[in-house]
């Protein structure tokens, strides 16, 4: 059977797929007619060396004639080097390996829960906007009701408020509170970055009550704004004031391999004990063999510098774009390689446009359309991205 055919036919229906993809290059994929496309989508921020990287292909190749998977009842050779690398960038504590962004965060709610045992606490303050997964208890710490529809009653013991609302979240502060979790940029929501001063004020407000903080940094960190973490780009020199309590991470980490972790602090790593959290895949020899050849190459070839060069790039062209097509772009926003273009009206209908200019962006929320290149993204291919989204607006504009 035609493998489009077969997907509609046998896969659940659970988003609207106009592309069947076969194959890639570099920041280019092509589709079943071998149409190319230029992927600022990058399969929603995770293929950040885009496709067929030959230091991944050759890891996945080695790695797989070596060991691929023995669970976690064993060590493995590359899980501990890519812990302590990790550790090296978060700060002092210890790594668990999850599978998904939403097992990542499961662990940091988990932890909250036997953080606030003793005395009874058990809340998460969340924010309203947010998204944190489609597990049971990740969608309801997630702030939108559309994610939540349909799956009553929820996991209890989350709390939304206002994201940038420090004094929202110091009302929303009780007995029964663990845990605050934010993600350092909203990304399903629109890309809407924290504010510096909310970061500093959540930190000392989270030490003065002895709640915990958690960062979900699983679209946003990793390199994607052009700092290993959003909170580092967006506090620069301040940096060194903020450290949360725990962190979750998946997306880029692996490059397009199905890996998430979560770091939790030095204080907080005693908490899971042997029985206590564990999962069949996660920490796979292939998996933080991968994970690691991704952190190699984004360091051996600076792509850091090179995401928030390319960033500045695509955010002052899309700024460009914004003063041509005034009345379709309501705001340009953030940092890197997690850039926002708001439009006016929905994304639904500029979505099309885009695809028929050969480029993939990925929709958000606030009629935001997200770009998500890859970290080795050349000038010549932002130069592309920004011409293609110049003809999708314009035929954007036609249409109306
Ligand atoms: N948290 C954030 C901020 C995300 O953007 C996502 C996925 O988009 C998740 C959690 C869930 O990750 P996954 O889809 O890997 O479960």
């Amino acid at each position: 059977m035609n493998p489009t055919i077969a997907y509609d036919e046998y896969v659940l229906h659970t988003a609207n797929r106009s592309l069947t993809l076969l194959h890639g290059q570099g920041a280019t994929v092509f589709d079943d007619k071998n149409r190319p496309y230029l992927d600022f989508g990058t399969g929603i921020a995770v293929s950040c060396l885009g496709h067929d990287h030959p230091a991944l292909a050759e890891v996945y190749a080695r790695q797989s004639r070596r060991l691929i998977h023995c669970s976690n009842l064993y060590r493995n050779e590359h899980a501990g080097a890519l812990a302590e690398r990790l550790v090296g960038l978060l700060g002092p504590g210890k790594i668990f390996y999850s599978n998904s962004g939403a097992e990542a965060n499961e662990g940091l709610i988990k932890a909250a829960r036997l953080f606030g045992k003793d005395r009874g606490a058990f809340e998460i303050v969340c924010t309203k906007d947010s998204f944190h997964g489609r597990t049971m208890a990740t969608l309801s710490a997630t702030g939108q009701e559309k994610v939540q529809a349909g799956f009553a009653p929820l996991v209890p013991g989350f709390v939304h408020v206002p994201y940038n609302d420090l004094e929202a979240v110091r009302a929303a502060i009780t007995p029964r509170t663990a845990a605050v979790l934010i993600e350092g940029i909203q990304g399903e929501s629109g890309i809407l970055p924290a504010d510096p001063e909310y970061l500093l004020g959540l930190r000392a407000l989270t030490r003065e009550k002895n709640v915990l903080l958690f960062i979900d940094a699983i679209q946003c960190g990793h390199f994607r704004t052009g700092a290993y973490q959003s909170f580092q780009r967006i506090l620069g020199e301040r940096a060194a004031e903020f450290r949360p309590d725990g962190l979750s991470m998946a997306k880029s980490l692996g490059g397009g391999f199905p890996i998430g972790a979560f770091w939790l602090d030095e204080r907080l790593a005693p908490l899971f004990t042997v029985g206590s959290h564990n999962t069949t895949y996660g920490g796979s020899p292939l998996g933080t063999a991968v994970a690691g050849a991704v952190l190699d190459v984004i360091e051996r070839e600076g792509l850091a510098a090179n995401v928030r060069a390319r960033g500045e790039e695509l955010l002052s062209g899309l700024r460009a774009l914004q003063g041509k097509h005034g009345g379709l772009v309501a705001g340009v926003r953030g940092f890197g390689a997690l850039v926002g273009l708001q439009l006016a009206a929905e994304p639904a209908q500029a979505m099309p446009h885009f695809l028929e200019a050969g480029l993939l962006v990925v929709p958000a929320g606030n009629k935001t359309v997200r770009y998500l290149p890859p970290y080795n993204v050349t000038a010549a291919e932002v130069a592309d991205a920004l011409a293609r989204t110049d003809a999708a607006l314009a035929k954007l504009a036609a249409a109306a």
